[in-house]
């Protein structure tokens, strides 16, 4: 079964929702990897709010979603672009002992240090235009309340989430209410809309964990707002894409400094690097490492340093 994400409107409403089931895109992200069930719990559920949060960007380019950890977890990260190409993945700390139901303060937030950062990342830069980050304390006991508390925070949205993962599945569900544009407060137009809000998250806090788990979504749509006049857009379809390439990789190699480099090829023969992401292997034996650091061609350092980038 392809993932969708599916969207969709209570009629006459600035009130919109969106049904997300990542479960075949969530499979090949743990292709490579094995994480214990708490955290696929943590990273299954961001995957399934990525998608939902992306599905309602302005711009094209990708958002990332990172939790900095402070406990067993140091670092779970999602991306997910425009197009709805995902992928994501988790840093344990070493060593780390995680038990099966650990919640979400326990793996990242055990001191009260914990960060949520959400970045939001344009494909094609202006000159000069930087990707916008959003640094937020962790508040709150779940990914869903977490991001519910960054989006009334920074974008002011009134934003409800429902989320589930466990090794298999991942689904969700987003409701929203948007501002009415050029509407004054207090109108009937406003009163009908909070009235239609309250109604539907009601109606969505029937939604059981299990059930989210074992519900297709079109299913789930039925269930829940079966009573509602409601608006279906055609439904998109998420997938697993990873961004790296060997180029990526140089170019963190050379961040790393020609020493620094150079002396890790002499001691091991050749660099070996495994993508994160999506397990695939890079090798830079001497050769390669040497060209990293080579003067760039002649044509190129003529240029003026603001033309050198492509
Ligand atoms: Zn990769």
């Amino acid at each position: 079964m392809a993932d969708s994400l599916q969207k969709f409107l209570f009629e006459d409403s600035a009130v919109r929702g969106e049904l997300v089931d990542v479960s075949a895109t969530w499979q090949q992200v743990q292709q490579h990897r094995q994480y214990p069930q708490a955290v696929k719990t943590v990273l299954g559920e961001m995957l399934s709010a990525a998608a939902l949060l992306s599905a309602n960007l302005k711009f094209n380019g990708a958002i990332v979603m990172q939790i900095h950890g402070d406990g067993p977890v140091k670092l779970l990260v999602v991306e997910c672009d425009s197009d709805l190409n995902l992928r994501a993945t988790a840093k344990l700390a070493e060593d780390a002992i995680v038990d099966d139901h650990a919640s979400l303060t326990d793996l990242v937030n055990a001191q009260g240090n914990g960060r949520f950062v959400i970045t939001l990342d344009p494909k094609d830069k202006l000159p000069g235009q930087q990707a916008y980050q959003g640094i937020v304390p962790l508040v709150g006991e779940s990914v869903a309340v977490v991001i519910e508390n960054y989006m009334l925070r920074s974008e002011q949205l009134d934003t409800k989430l429902w989320l589930a993962a466990d090794d298999s599945v991942a689904r969700g569900l987003l409701l929203q209410k948007l501002p009415r544009e050029g509407g004054t407060p207090g109108t009937s137009g406003d009163t009908d809309d909070l009235a239609t809000w309250d109604r539907s998250v009601m109606l969505a806090q029937t939604l059981r964990r299990e059930e989210l788990l074992s519900t297709d979504v079109e299913t789930l749509m039925r269930r829940l707002f079966w009573e509602e006049t409601i608006r279906l857009f055609d439904a998109r379809h998420p997938q697993f894409q990873c961004t790296c390439t060997r180029e990526k990789v140089g170019t963190m190699l050379k961040m790393l400094g020609e020493e620094e480099v150079a002396s890790a090829v002499e001691e091991l023969g050749k660099l070996e690097i495994d993508c994160d992401f999506c397990g695939q292997h890079y090798e830079f034996d001497r050769v390669d490492c040497a060209q990293l650091f080579a003067v760039e061609s002649p044509v190129e350092t003529l240029l003026p340093a603001n033309q050198n980038k492509h």
